[in-house]
This record gives C-alpha cells, structure tokens and sequence, in this order.
C-alpha cells in the first residue's frame, strides 16, 4: 500500500497536512477494499459459528498486520511525521461483546481465516453495545456505547429476512465485516441488525423502554435482566439472531445444490454457549416449512448442531419459562414440545428432559439434538463429563470432547507487544507466527543472560509504556519500577477479586507496621460488573476506595498502590498484559471453565498466580512448577464442599486473627470516609455471612503464594528465566491449535 497515493487520490494532499481523523478514514477505506479483494474459500460445507457476542477489539492495525504491510504503512507515516499509535487511538472500540466468551469468539474467526477454513461468524450488529463504564465516586456507572460511526468497517448488504414473532413482523438486515487471515484469506462477521432500529430512544444512561422490540431489539448486548422485560428481551433478541442465521445457512446451501435433506454435508453450526440455542427449533421449522417431514427435519438437524458449553454456573445454564417463548414465538413451541416428547419417550432419566417445571432448558436441546458437546479446558470437560452433565454423558458418552481454549496471537503478541515479538523472531525466526509450537524452541536460550537481560528490558520498556498512557489517560501516578500485579477479568464473584481485595488490606497493614517489601508492587484491577449484579458492583467500591485510602497514604503509598482502570475492554487489555509481571487467575477451582486472559499473559511473559482451575491446570502442567504459582483448594474438594453444603465463612473469619482484620476493615472508619456504608456494609455481610465463591478458606495459601512470587520476583535473572519458560510453552494455546481440533474432530470441513 502507498500511503501517500491513496492521500492523493482521497484529499489531494501531503500526508503531513492531514488530521488524524482523515488519515484514519483513508486508512480504513483502503484496508477495506484490500480486504475484499482477498479471496474466501468457497469450499462446499461451512462452518456457522453462532454467538450472541463477537468482541474482535480495534480492527485497523490488526487488519494491517494480517494484510502484511503494517510495517510498510508506518514507516511511511513515520517519514511523513505521523504516528499511526496515534490514528489507531482514534478508531472507536467496536462493542460486540462481553467477556472471555466473546473474545473466543473472536479469536476463532481470525484463525479460521487464518488457516484458510470455510467458515463465518453469526452474531448481532448491537449499536450500544453491553455499556460503556465510568466511575462517579467510588461507584460504576452505565453509560451508552456507541461506535458505529458514518465510516466503519461494516458493510451494508442486501440480504433482509421478514422474522415473525408472537403478533407482529420485523425485518432485517445483514451487516458483514471482513475478517482478514494472517497472510491468508478472509471470512466473515456477518452481524444482523434490525432495520427499525431507534438510536433516539436511548438517553444518557442505559435504561430505555424494553417493550419497543421494533426500535430496540439491536441496540444493547445482554439487556438488563433483573425483570421479566428485559429477560422477554432476551428472548427477542436470541431468535432474532438465530433466525437470520437459519435462513443464511438454507439459502447459502441451496444455492451451493443441496436439497436440504444433505444439509450436513454444506453446513455445520457451532452453537456457542446456550444464546443461540434455538436455532435447532428454528432450523426444524423452516425444515417443514420447505416440505420435509418432522421427522426428517429433526435427523437433518441433529447432524448439523454442535453445542460448546462455557459454564458450569446454574445461573448462566438458561432456562426460559415457556410463558415468555409462548409470547414471543409461539412458533417454536409446539417444536420444542415434540423435541421434549421424543426424549420422554426414549429416555428414563428426567434430569435430562427439555422441558420441566414450566421451563425449557436450551442446553438439554443443545445436548439431545446436537451431535456433539463439547467444555473448553480438560478440567472442565471431565467435570461436564463426571459431575455437571454426567446423566447426559452416561447417555450419549460418543458426543462429549474437550477443545482447549486458545488465544490468536497476531492480535495478543504481534499486535500488542511488537517488541517482545521482534526479540523472539531475531532468536528463533519468524516460523512461530504461522506454527506457534515453534516458540519452543526458545527453550534453547533459558541459560543465556543476554537474552534474558533483553528480556527484562523489553518488559521494563512495556511498563513504562503502559504507566504514560495510564497518566496520559486517566491521570494515574505508576512506579514503572514496581511489580505489576494484573487481575483483568470480568468482574465476578466467582473470579474472586474479591481475595485479591483481601491480600491488599493485608499487605496495608503491613506497611504500616514497618514491614514493608523488598519492591514495590502495584495491584492493577479492569473489570466490568453487570448493571443488576449488586455484589459484583459492590466489591469495585471496594476497590476504588481502596485506591483511594492506599494511594493517599504517604505512609504506604510509596510501597503499595492499587489502580483499578475505567471501562476494561480489548484495547485496555492489549496495553496492560505486555507490562505484566504475575497474572492474577484466582477463580474458585472448578468454576472457571478456562479463561484466556490467563493464556495472553503467559504469552507476553508474566507468570500466573492461580488456582488448579480452567486452563491453569495445562499451564501449570507446560510450563512445570518452578514456573507458576498454584495455591488453594481443587476441584474435587470444592465440589465435594458444595455436596455437602456446610461450608460457614465465619468459622474461617472466626479462627484466623489476620483474615477477621482484613474483612473488618471494610466497614472500617477509613472506607467509610470514602466510600458508601450501604455498600461496603453489603459486601461485608455477604462475605461473613454467605462467601459462596468460599474466599475464606484460600485466603492463607493465597497471601503466602504472593509473598512467595513477591520474593522470587527480586532475583532478576532467575525470574527473567520462568518469564522465558512461559513464553517458550505457550504454543499450545494458539487458536489456530483449537481450531485445527475442532475441524478434525467437529466440522470436517473440507480444503
Ligand atoms: C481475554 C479477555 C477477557 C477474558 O479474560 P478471562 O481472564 O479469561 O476472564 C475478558 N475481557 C477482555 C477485554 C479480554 O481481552
């Protein structure tokens, strides 16, 4: 690409005489267009990943790397006094997405783009996306999203579809965004929007009238759903989605020359999480519309529908009261029934019916008519397979296969850390980038100290970066020559911030008793809470007051701060995990499926911290235990605990001096000068009184595993050494490595 070309052309000017904003417009037209050229596989069976959320992050510099001319388009701009950090900050974070889910998602299309499969990803165009976090004292705030600007990376098609509901008709409309392959091909986001869609009745704040369906079904991901509106909303929204993407799929393989009883071998559908679940009833029912018989309908489908569970939490397994799918779509119902009616017939086991207690359990359909299920770590298909879903697993053990999660690292390596990329190329070529396995080879340089000073340095550099832009941005005060301490996660009580808030209050008085450590150490918190989630919100006040009492202290300050960042998102996360030194991955063991924030870190070198859960458990078995901190109770304790139900926080509060300090300090007069007693008094009383995600019990084994990497941490060389160990191991967890799996054993997509 020649820059100053493509300036000519569009403004018939110097590069040096644009704004930003115009270089970034020029700059996207034209990645835009180069993405289009590229050529898709046309092969004759695709993959259709269905997710309610695709969080792909700023696409501009990424799209620039995967087209392979990021180096080139810098240097020009650099020659010309342009710095394209400088544009990439100004393109609006697209907001698709929520999470760890999400952002899998998201990494998959890049590597099915990437290793050339046949294959798109399904979701929904949200305009406001989840919301946008502000703190306003001491207390998260919602605000609207948005980031659709007059020039963005969708495209508009011509593809609309009529979507009945219950009394009334909408149409759609299809949004596709290209998703461009590392030096490869394309697919594509296709993003179904509705064409009535009403930014204006949305104000300053998140709330706007949740019966609207015509104006509002597209406006926000995961709707407010602490009433029956917003969870009829849901509903909505799901059909709405898996509708459109029905109808893509049967008119994609009909034009290809299926005659729809052949459908498998045109299409597979990965069915992500429970959201997009009704696609097997709405699949059926355009089945029969287009004359094939239920029965047929249903054999068609069940070899099309692969289900992936993410969770092993009662509360995100969704069970939709019949009433709401009644209201609104009557259509599926009498499906669902016949669904539900089939098993009834064939199998003893009630636990496993759809439909129970007026409820229709979308991941028992996913499960029944899906040919395979699969968890996203090996710990937590085995507890799927041993506990959780066992009753389904004793019916259909054939269906059930673990896919590890993984991470692409164009955008969590090349992308975010240039430097740490640059380094392990001149070590061991640039083979990594398309085999990730090859960062092995790294293993070779564990004794050699220059490359071990170098690199210390590039993540010295990192930190540097990251606490400018933190003062640039959101006026914090860093010591890059501190320990980075990093937990940026959604925030939940089962992901624990919560303890990490614990040690903190520990290590406070501490300081203030004369016992201060060796480094400094900084705790970095990024986390958004769901607006109905009372805990979740009530723990970052905790935070936040915190930050204000410690990083006040000039007693303290100098030895411990604490920072929690606003509004945590992709691009948050690409300037924080490059700078890290340990990963914070403290979720109750058997409760994190398997996270990937724990898989970027490792990547860009920081060691975990963490419990034997998810993906830590393979981590910990890469990288050796010389290279990771594991603390605290496993699974097989905590679900036995949960078994017999007789875990009582205050025995633990009431027998351990130093934890009772900690939890009373937050109803202490110091945070209460800061912060609110309504809230703190709350978090209190749920920690001494309920502790459902059992803190108390890994608060011990927690403050002496940080002491430990504390420790570690100020012998130089022998850290620089687990840093280099982890990088060297990470190749397991690209996602080209899952995606290669789930072609094999799932999609059988052909080249
Ligand atoms: C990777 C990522 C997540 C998932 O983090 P976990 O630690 O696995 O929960 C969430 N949000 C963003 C922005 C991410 O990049």
């Amino acid at each position: 690409m020649n820059v100053q070309e493509l300036i000519t052309k569009k403004y018939d000017k110097k590069i040096a005489d644009c704004s930003t904003e115009e270089l970034y417009v020029a700059l996207l037209e034209a990645t835009k267009e180069m993405a289009e050229s590229k050529v898709s596989n046309a092969g004759k069976k695709k993959v259709y990943y269905i997710s309610a959320e695709f969080l792909i992050g700023k696409l501009l510099s990424n799209n620039l790397i995967n087209l392979g001319i990021y180096d080139e388009v810098k240097a020009e701009l650099a020659a010309a006094g342009k710095d394209l950090a400088e544009i990439e900050e100004f393109e609006p974070e697209p907001s698709l997405g929520n999470g760890g889910l999400g952002r899998l998602a998201a990494c998959f299309v890049d590597s099915i783009a990437t290793l050339g499969l046949n294959g798109d990803g399904v979701g929904l165009n949200y305009h406001f996306g989840l919301f946008k976090q502000v703190f306003d004292h001491n207390l998260q705030k919602e605000t609207p999203n948005p980031w659709i600007e007059e020039h963005s990376w969708l495209t508009k098609t011509d593809i609309c579809y009529p979507v009945n509901f219950g009394g009334f008709t909408v149409w759609s409309r299809l949004y596709d965004m290209d998703v461009v392959g590392y030096n490869n091909r394309t697919t594509k986001l296709r993003l179904f929007d509705i064409e009535t869609v009403d930014e204006s009745i949305v104000g300053d704040t998140i709330d706007f009238d949740k019966e609207a369906i015509e104006k509002n079904l597209t406006l926000f991901l995961y709707p407010d759903d602490s009433d029956d509106k917003g969870r009829i909303l849901r509903v909505y929204q799901q059909y709405f989605m898996v509708s459109n993407a029905a109808r893509l799929i049967l008119d994609e393989a009909i034009v290809k020359g299926s005659n729809l009883y052949d459908l498998a071998d045109y299409a597979v559908v990965q069915i992500n999480d429970t959201h997009p679940s009704m696609v097997i009833p709405e699949l059926i029912r355009l089945l029969q519309e287009r004359g094939m018989l239920m029965e047929d309908a249903i054999n068609v489908v069940s070899k099309v529908c692969a289900y992936t569970n993410h969770t092993i939490l009662a509360e995100a397994l969704e069970k939709w009261p019949i009433h709401f799918l009644e209201k609104a779509v009557p259509q599926l119902m009498p499906i669902i029934r016949e669904l539900d009616n089939r098993v009834r017939k064939t199998v003893s086991d009630e636990s496993t019916y759809i439909i129970k207690d007026g409820r229709v359990h979308m991941a028992h359909m996913d499960i029944h008519y899906g040919f395979s299920v699969n968890g996203v770590a090996y710990l937590h298909t085995e507890i799927l397979k041993n506990t959780e879903l066992n009753n389904f697993y004793k019916l259909y053990p054939e269906k059930f296969n673990n896919k590890t999660n993984g991470i692409t690292f164009r955008r969590w390596l090349m992308s975010c850390n240039p430097e740490l990329s640059a380094m392990i190329t001149e070590l061991i070529g640039d083979g990594w980038k398309k085999d990730a396995d090859e960062l092995e080879k790294l293993g070779a340089f564990l004794n050699d100290e220059a490359v071990l000073e170098k690199l210390l340095a590039t993540k010295a550099d990192k930190k540097e970066e990251l606490a400018a832009y933190l003062k640039k941005t959101q006026g914090m005060d860093v010591n890059a020559e501190s320990i980075f301490d990093i937990q940026v996660k959604r925030l939940h009580e089962y992901k624990r911030q919560q303890l990490n808030v614990l040690y903190i209050i520990h290590k406070y008085f501490e300081i203030k008793a004369g016992k201060k450590p060796a480094t400094p150490i900084t705790l970095f918190f990024g986390a958004k809470a769901a607006p109905a989630y009372v805990i979740a919100k009530d723990i970052i006040h905790a935070i936040l007051c915190l930050q204000q009492v410690i990083n006040n202290d000039p007693e303290v300050a100098p030895y411990l701060k604490v920072f929690m960042v606003e509004n945590y998102n992709v691009t948050m996360a690409e300037k924080l995990i490059p700078a890290c030194d340990i990963s914070e991955q403290i979720s109750l063991a058997s409760k994190e499926a398997s996270g990937t924030g724990n898989m970027k870190f490792m990547l860009n070198g920081a060691v975990t911290l963490g419990t034997s859960d998810g993906a830590n458990v393979e981590i910990a078995e890469l990288v050796g235990e010389d290279n990771i901190y594991v603390f605290g109770e496993d699974s097989e304790t905590v679900i036995a605990r949960y078994e017999r139900g007789d875990y009582c926080s205050k025995d633990y509060y009431e027998k351990d001096e130093d934890l009772k300090k900690a939890v009373d300090f937050l109803v202490s007069d110091e945070m209460m000068a800061v912060g609110s007693k309504e809230n703190l008094e709350r978090l209190y009383n749920e920690l001494l009184n309920k502790d459902w995600f059992m803190t108390f019990p890994d608060y011990k084994e927690y403050v002496k595993a940080k002491e430990t990497a504390y420790a570690d941490y100020t012998n130089r060389k022998a850290w620089a050494k687990k840093m280099l160990v982890n990088i060297s191991k990470a190749g397991f967890f690209s996602s080209d490595r899952t995606i290669r799996q789930y072609n094999e054993d799932i999609w059988h997509l052909g080249e």
